[in-house]
């Protein structure tokens, strides 16, 4: 992988030098500046070529991601939701067919499930990691029960021995929503490698993030492959002959543009946000707080560095008072969502989800953080302790 460009430490100090006592949740623009000249070379080539729609960008891009993640294929789309929702698709599920995910996640992880008439069946988190709990998923199996969508939330990747060894026994599909955990590894596997399918996000907050909209799916399987890539152009294989009623999903030329040119730099990044998370955890080490625990498998890229504390509302009352950013992932658990109610879940179904949406924090993150704003986010979080 290439080399970080030398000029982005000294940008990253002058960004700390106008405002050491500011620190944002995240920051794009250093970024930007530091590969400026390249996604604007990439951006005019596309310009130059006029081809927007399934050219030249989709298809490399497509490659080198899944040579990256070593999955045989790589299919472009418009967004990680639809990476998820296409695959459930694909594989054949949809309605009377049950799909079982967690409750601690983003909303696109459930809404794809019931976009395609499917049922959402929740299960509890473990209270370490956030991720699904792979005994509460073996509870709730059924006769209709398809898939399992483990998500590898914040970065870090569920048990994949347990969730493929719960898909071999029960014949269910495994796909894995990596839209948070580009770069992460089980045992040193790549996360979106190992199930049927795996969706990703180019969204612009994601490690790998786009200029807008994009998303994407890993998968070793070349039946998948080759129904998903009919599925996002209106389901048709010959132009304007269609086999199926698909959908316009497609990545595009702009979008890919761009993350091909992040690509080479995402290796870096992600060690630098394992960086700046080594030093939270050593610097708050002995505070009355949880920081984030990693198995000895997992190889987390820290999408966001997330705490627990009893005192959650006052400290980020605290960290906003001075300066500090931070985000709460997520106030309100996918089970209790108004659009959920027909589910009929109620309080205290997942009670680890529930405590962990009432405790949880995120603290700034991302790779240009320099030395003196984690100093300064940590000495904010340590003075709120005493
Ligand atoms: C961002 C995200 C998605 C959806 O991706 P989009 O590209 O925004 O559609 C799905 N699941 C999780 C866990 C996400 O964080």
């Amino acid at each position: 992988m290439q080399k970080m460009p030398s000029d982005i430490q000294e940008k990253s100090q002058n960004h700390s030098k106008n405002n050491v006592s500011k620190v944002p949740f995240i920051d794009f623009s250093t970024q930007y500046q530091s590969i400026r000249a390249e996604i604007q070379s990439a951006v005019n080539s596309v310009f130059e070529s006029q081809q927007f729609v399934l050219k030249e960008h989709v298809p490399r891009l497509e490659k080198a991601i899944a040579s990256q993640l070593g999955t045989k294929h790589a299919v472009g789309v418009a967004s990680g939701s639809d990476a998820l929702y296409l695959s459930l698709w694909a594989l054949g599920i949809g309605e009377g067919d049950e799909v079982i995910t967690t409750p601690f996640t983003f909303f696109a992880t459930a809404g794809s499930i019931s976009r395609t008439g499917a049922k959402p069946v929740f299960a509890d988190i473990d209270p370490k990691t956030f991720n699904l709990d792979p005994a509460k998923v073996r509870e709730k199996i059924t006769k209709r029960t398809k898939a399992i969508i483990p998500v590898h939330l914040f970065g870090q990747s569920c048990d994949m021995d347990e969730f493929m060894k719960i898909g071999r026994e029960h014949s269910l599909a495994i796909l894995e929503d990596a839209a948070q955990s580009y770069g992460a590894t089980w045992s040193g596997k790549q996360t979106g490698s190992f199930g049927s399918a795996g969706g990703l996000s180019f969204f612009p907050t994601k490690n790998l993030g786009g200029a807008g909209d994009g998303g994407m799916i890993v998968t070793s399987s070349d039946e998948l492959a080759e129904k998903l890539r009919i599925l996002r152009v209106h389901g048709s294989k010959k132009k304007y002959y269609h086999d199926f009623i698909g959908i316009n999903s497609r990545l595009d030329e702009l979008q890919a543009a761009v993350v091909s040119v992040k690509l080479k730099y995402i290796d870096d990044w992600n060690k630098k946000r394992q960086e700046h998370a080594k030093f939270y955890d050593k610097s708050f080490a002995g505070l009355p707080l949880a920081t984030p625990y990693s198995p000895a498998k997992a190889s987390p890229t820290y999408h966001l560095y997330s705490i627990l504390t009893d005192r959650r509302d006052e400290l980020a009352a605290h960290l906003e008072k001075n300066g500090i950013g931070c985000g709460v992932y997520y106030p309100l658990p996918l089970h209790l969502q108004p659009c959920y109610q027909f589910l009929g879940h109620k309080q205290g179904d997942f009670p680890v989800t529930e405590k962990t949406t009432k405790t949880v924090i995120s603290l700034p993150m991302f790779p240009e953080l320099t030395a003196k704003e984690l100093e300064r986010v940590v000495s904010v979080v340590r003075e709120f302790y005493r």
